[in-house]
């Protein structure tokens, strides 16, 4: 691998970071400022790209997807195994310019890189025993059911997991013959553009990947709109889902949302308290709490309560907190606007229950957008914090006496993301796992994390449709039947 240096990263982000749609790089128009959040400074401008840009960009992957529908298998899965390895070559320059762009540590980082990287590599994998069937439907006719690609795919990306989310939606996209216009956030949209870059450098056929970087009112909002495509989807809060939605019913195409979530951690007292902790402690924190799956409510049973929300204060009070660059435990938000909306939140809503750790002025220099761990015990299951998405790193503690009570509390948010049952008993583990309304049920495990082989999604509040594993592929086929009488 090469090693590039933070300088290097930094040089490379001199002239504007462009839309790429259809090979060509776009850089005339409005600009919008890219702001390393752990400390204010502008590091970078990208296009602001407008309904025009988008425009071009649905014609330019509608162009290609004439041939790219037609490419065979073989060289499909040969160009997202490049796309794979470009990245893994440049996993370092990705990884720096992450942590730039969105705050997180850079170990963090790196994992999202190679996660970007196995996400193309898995679906180039996946695509050569990807088939239709075929039978016969009595002695005179044969059906075969074919699995076709849609068209052009839209994806709008989070600021979160940037390069992750990018490589999640498109690799599956367009490993079956789509071509995709991705629309990364605001916030955070550089690796997606370098993403796109690379993809042309490993040699994929121009219009298979297009990016327009811009405002999710503005190009968000075009993209979801625009009649050309045949699937959206989102991966961001519920609003913009439900906007995402009313867009793609008014062009009669399906959508995936990927929304947020209140997912719940369980613990019974018979679990092992120790890996548990480790767990719990790192479902919240991990990436500031700025994920779609945090485990941002903890469930402990009354008789270990105590003992376990003290253990949890100790390791939240130790976290160390810094510019993702110099790879703390925790780094700052993505942004000062997301850093009020946290503050707002618990503010709101810590006078509920007891605040044990206090992150709300930890690490706070004015100038990076830094919130610190923060723990609050004892609050009832229907108080505005234990119910309220906050996407930062503050976690709700809730006590439950009874299994059923744990599950119906587990179940009393407007989400249904996912949950994790620590127990070391297999029926309170079934149970929960049967009962618990959500996309995804760990026992004795928790963080949907690197998976990339498992199914995810959510329901409720959550959204619908499933991304990851073979399953997203059902997504971005359509079931074609050919009946042929006679043979
Ligand atoms: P957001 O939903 O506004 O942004 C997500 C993406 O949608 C971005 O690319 C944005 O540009 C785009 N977008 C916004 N409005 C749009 C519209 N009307 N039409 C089309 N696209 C649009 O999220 P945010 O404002 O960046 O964050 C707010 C909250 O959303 C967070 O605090 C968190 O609760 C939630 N969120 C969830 C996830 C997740 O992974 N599920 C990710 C990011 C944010």
């Amino acid at each position: 691998m090469m090693t590039t240096t933070i300088d290097e990263v930094l040089e490379s982000l001199h002239t504007t970071a462009p839309a790429v749609i259809g090979g060509e790089e776009v850089r005339s128009g409005n600009l919008l400022e890219v702001i390393d959040p752990a400390n204010g400074t502008i590091i970078a401008t990208t296009l602001q790209s407008t309904a025009h840009d988008v425009d071009r960009a649905v014609r330019a992957a509608r162009r290609a997807f004439a041939s790219w529908r037609l490419t065979s298998i073989e060289e499909r899965s040969r160009q997202l195994r490049a796309i794979a390895e470009g990245l893994r070559g440049r996993g370092e320059e990705f990884a720096i310019l992450e942590t730039l762009d969105c705050g997180k540590p850079l170990t963090q980082a790196r994992t999202d890189v190679e996660v970007a990287a196995r996400y193309f590599e898995f679906y180039a994998n996946v695509i050569e025993g990807y088939y239709g069937s075929v039978f016969r439907l009595n002695s005179e006719v044969t059906v075969e059911i074919h699995r076709e690609p849609i068209g052009v795919t839209g994806h709008i990306t989070p600021w979160n997991y940037p390069i992750a989310m990018a490589a999640r939606v498109v690799a599956p996209a367009i490993s079956v013959g789509n071509c995709a216009v991705l629309k990364p956030s605001e916030d955070a949209p550089l690796t997606s553009i370098r993403l796109a870059q690379l993809a042309l450098q490993t040699g994929l056929l121009p219009g298979v990947l297009n990016v327009v970087p811009g405002r999710g009112l503005e190009a968000g909002e075009a993209l979801a709109g625009h009649p050309g495509i045949a699937h959206i989807g989102v991966i961001g809060s519920t609003e913009t889902g439900r906007k995402v939605a009313h867009a793609a019913a008014d062009n009669v195409v399906p959508s995936t949302l990927e929304l947020g979530g209140k997912s719940p951690n369980i613990l019974f007292a018979d679990a092992d308290i120790d890996t548990a902790l480790a767990s719990v402690t790192r479902g919240i924190l991990q990436n500031a709490g700025q994920t779609c799956s945090a485990g941002s409510r903890l469930l402990v049973h009354r008789s270990i309560h105590a003992e376990f929300v003290e253990a949890l204060a100790e390791r939240f009070r130790r976290t160390r907190i810094g510019a993702g660059l110099d790879d703390p435990d925790l780094g700052p938000l993505v942004s000062q606007r997301q850093r009020r909306r946290v503050a707002d939140i618990v503010d709101r809503g810590a006078a509920d229950g007891r605040v044990v750790v206090d992150g709300r002025i930890q690490g706070n220099d004015g100038r990076g957008s830094f919130f610190g761990p923060t723990l609050v015990d004892g609050l009832a299951a229907d108080s505005y914090l234990a119910q309220t998405e906050v996407f930062g790193p503050v976690l709700a503690v809730t006590e439950f006496d009874t299994l059923e009570e744990a599950i119906a509390i587990a179940n009393g948010t407007d989400y249904g993301l996912v949950a994790g049952v620590w127990t070391s008993d297999v029926r309170t583990a079934r149970r929960a796992a049967r009962d618990i309304r959500a996309g995804q049920v760990f026992i004795n495990a928790f963080g949907a994390g690197g998976g990339v082989e498992i199914p995810f999604g959510g329901t409720g509040k959550s959204g619908h449709g499933r991304e990851k594993g073979v399953e997203a592929l059902a997504a971005y086929t359509q079931a074609k039947s050919v009946v042929i009488n006679g043979a």
